[in-house]
């Protein structure tokens, strides 16, 4: 156990999806070629004026709605002045003193069922900045305006968290809640979520904080583990070495699997803040919040609380399908195919989606929308199962196969002749035959030794090659054996 314990905020940018940039009509696509997607305001050009949008105004509320914030009737925008060639401003355009949404929390949960409430401290709107290109080109840089003005949801985390996996549980937390909410495909490898960490370390049961770190532009969940992970090694090193924590931003080297540090604090920038003068205050009316908060769809904790009140699952179970929302449809979904048909077992959907469809992705690195079986599919095979036509232990066999080929259920099933056989005839017939071939048991089950049914049911079993129905079996041989 180490005598230390580390002490993590993060700051996630999330780039919202709006069609169009915060402060011009341009288009925010993901993969348009360099500087087609740029206009006057986008280059800074002389005397073109911000105009706002007005969805990027409207997911910023919801999200600071969802999380519980308090959502501010009046904010400001104000410029960020450094230089860099992808800013061709000068500055950039974010909330500085007074942000859109202050306050706010997430709760996560380990593993092991733990919950946790993190604080958020606030949310404000900022613009991207543009791309240098140095890879390729010898001896210069180039510059893509394509993601200038951008509009991005900067969500600041109080220094809550004490662990990597916390801060990676908190992640996903945040990524799945912005997907439901439709502001931000929370696509990591894109740049849409993007991630700053701020790591410091104390002795354990300390109140004050240590000297942190910003570690810059995570890309991946997996990383921002990583380079905490790492980050915090080195700080307790230093510290055991008598040393001191110097107070720098740092870089995330993926391949090296190690931070070095880009700039202390005394190299940090004076960014000169002050107010944007071609934008006024950004007023909101109690109205317009309140038709947001009406507008608000079911929120992954509202539809765990009802997964579990309605559907009767564990607390562990419902977290595990409401993690995600594709999941979640996928299993309401299912549910729905089976109550058409008559049939309600949500815990047995759950535990076929958790299970055997989630242990199946996992195996072979798919997302729950690049699953080879759709809901319907999984539906109806366990349809089959609640009729009688397969046993549980075939259901298992097919939905492998499903799995391999994308194959329907039924065709597997009546392909290789998997149908139980429910054909009382059939059964009667096999029954009959069974207890010609095996006198001596049939007197001793009339004799009293009832525990020989167990051998003369798998004789019937072997006899129709496991497919007889045991329902059916059981009855028709207690009948048969009676006399
Ligand atoms: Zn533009």
């Amino acid at each position: 156990m180490s005598a230390y314990e580390v002490v993590i905020g993060l700051e996630v940018h999330a780039q919202m999806l709006t069609a169009s940039k915060i402060f011009c009509g341009c288009s925010t696509r993901f993969g348009a070629e360099a500087n087609t997607q740029v206009c006057p305001v986008c280059a800074a050009f002389p005397g073109v004026l911000p105009v706002l949008n007005r969805q990027a105004v409207e997911f910023a509320v919801r999200t600071g709605l969802a999380i519980e914030g308090e959502v501010r009737t009046v904010s400001e925008y104000s410029r960020k002045n450094y230089f860099y060639p992808d800013l061709p401003a000068g500055y950039q355009i974010t909330q500085y003193e007074l942000p859109i949404v202050l306050g706010g929390h997430l709760e996560i949960e380990d593993e092991q069922g733990r919950r946790r409430r993190i604080g958020i401290t606030r949310i404000h709107m900022e613009v991207d900045a543009g791309k240098s290109l140095h890879e390729g080109i010898p001896g210069a840089s180039w510059v893509d305006l394509n993601r200038t003005g951008v509009p991005l949801m900067e969500i600041v985390s109080e220094p809550d968290l004490r662990s990597a996996e916390e801060a990676g549980l908190y992640l996903k937390k945040l990524r799945a809640l912005l997907r439901c909410l439709g502001v931000c495909d929370g696509n990591m490898e894109q740049g849409s979520l993007r991630c700053d960490a701020n790591v410091s370390i104390r002795p354990k049961g300390a109140t004050t904080f240590g000297t942190r770190c910003e570690i810059k532009n995570l890309n991946s969940i997996r990383n921002v583990q990583r380079a905490i992970a790492w980050e915090m090694e080195r700080h307790i090193e230093i510290v055991e070495d008598g040393g001191s924590i110097v107070q720098e931003t740092r870089l995330w080297d993926a391949n090296k699997g190690e931070t070095r540090s880009m700039r202390s604090k005394e190299e940090a920038h004076d960014y000169r803040y002050f107010p944007e003068p071609d934008l006024p205050p950004l007023l909101l009316t109690e109205e317009r919040i309140a038709k947001i908060r009406a507008a608000l769809p079911e929120l992954p904790e509202q539809r765990r609380a009802r997964f579990e009140a309605d559907y009767g699952l564990s607390g562990y179970d419902a977290g595990v399908l409401t993690a995600a929302m594709e999941l979640a449809d996928y299993f309401e979904t299912a549910l729905g195919v089976l109550r058409e048909a008559g049939f309600q077992d949500p815990k047995g959907v759950a535990n076929w989606v958790m299970g055997d469809l989630l242990g199946y992705l996992n195996r072979s690195g798919l997302e729950i929308g690049d699953s080879p079986v759709s809901s319907t599919q999984l539906a109806r095979l366990l349809i089959m199962v609640l009729e009688g036509t397969i046993s549980g232990k075939m259901a298992k066999q097919v939905f492998g196969q499903m799995c391999a080929s994308g194959g329907e259920p039924e065709a597997i099933v009546a392909e290789q002749g998997l149908a139980q056989v429910s054909d009382q005839g059939a059964i009667a017939a096999a029954i009959d035959a069974v207890l010609a071939a095996n006198p001596a048991q049939v007197a001793q089950y009339r004799a009293g030794k009832t525990q020989v049914m167990g051998f003369l049911v798998g004789q019937v079993m072997k006899a129709t090659k496991g497919q007889a129905n045991p329902g059916l079996l059981n009855t028709l041989l207690t009948e048969k054996l009676k006399g």
